[in-house]
């Protein structure tokens, strides 16, 4: 079956990848919407309604508690999925990547090309005068983190509840409408705006990457049930 693979980015100029949060499991990044994911054991309350914009304006303190136990991954690698995206890119197979993950690990890769639809956990800014704060300076310590005017300092990550930048979204779908071959890989395409974007491909071929069954099955060219980075490296391998 990676044979096949391997003949479609052979023959591709154009590819995009679409990705989710299975790209980022084989470093180590739990999917925290997956099934015995992440949950907030003692108050039993879901990650959505954790990283939602109301509980982040009413119980900020909670949300950073929350955030940096199971969403900052910081001393993660990138894993050979990443890589291979990267070296399709380097040699002009790959055109963007479009990604539904925060943990920056594309770029960590080498990608140039990276729509991050969630945004990244890399970039936090102040919400009164927007000064922008490194990872570092609010990933230590237990209190809610302050910029020097004393504004609160928000990740400039997609809570729940508020929109994607349309820049973002606008390139990801420029280079999904023009791309030959698009790969999805690591997402089940169920979590607005996946499923959504995927309809603004017209190329050649669908390639879908996942361990489960997606919405897009039946228009896929190639479906591969088996895990992302071990896929990528063998379709690139030489042999
Ligand atoms: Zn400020």
């Amino acid at each position: 079956m990676n044979s096949t693979l391997r003949d479609i980015i052979a023959a591709s100029q154009r590819i995009v990848f679409f990705g989710g949060a299975g790209v980022s499991t084989a470093s180590g990044i739990p999917d925290y919407r997956s099934k015995g994911g992440l949950y907030d054991q003692k108050n039993k309350r879901s990650p959505e309604e954790m990283l939602s914009r109301t509980f982040f304006i009413n119980h900020t303190a909670e949300f950073y508690d929350f955030y940096r136990s199971n969403l900052l991954h910081l001393d993660v690698k990138p894993n050979d999925a990443h890589r291979v995206l990267a070296e399709l890119e380097e040699c002009g197979k790959l055109t963007a990547i479009v990604t539904q993950n925060i943990d920056g690990l594309h770029q960590t890769a080498g990608s140039k090309q990276v729509f991050e639809l969630h945004g990244s956990a890399w970039n936090n800014s102040c919400m009164e005068c927007a000064k922008p704060y490194d990872v570092r300076d609010i990933a230590s310590g237990k209190d809610v983190p302050r910029c020097e005017c004393g504004g609160i300092i928000k990740p400039d990550v997609v809570l729940y509840e508020e929109p994607l930048s349309d820049e973002v979204v606008s390139g990801a779908v420029n280079a999904i409408a023009s791309a030959d071959t698009l790969i999805v890989g690591g997402t089940s395409l169920a979590v607005y705006p996946a499923a959504g974007m995927v309809r603004y491909f017209g190329g050649d071929n669908l390639v879908l990457i996942n361990q489960t069954p997606t919405s897009y099955d039946r228009c896929a060219t190639l479906i591969i049930r088996e895990p992302i980075d071990k896929v990528l490296r063998e379709a690139v391998s030489p042999g």
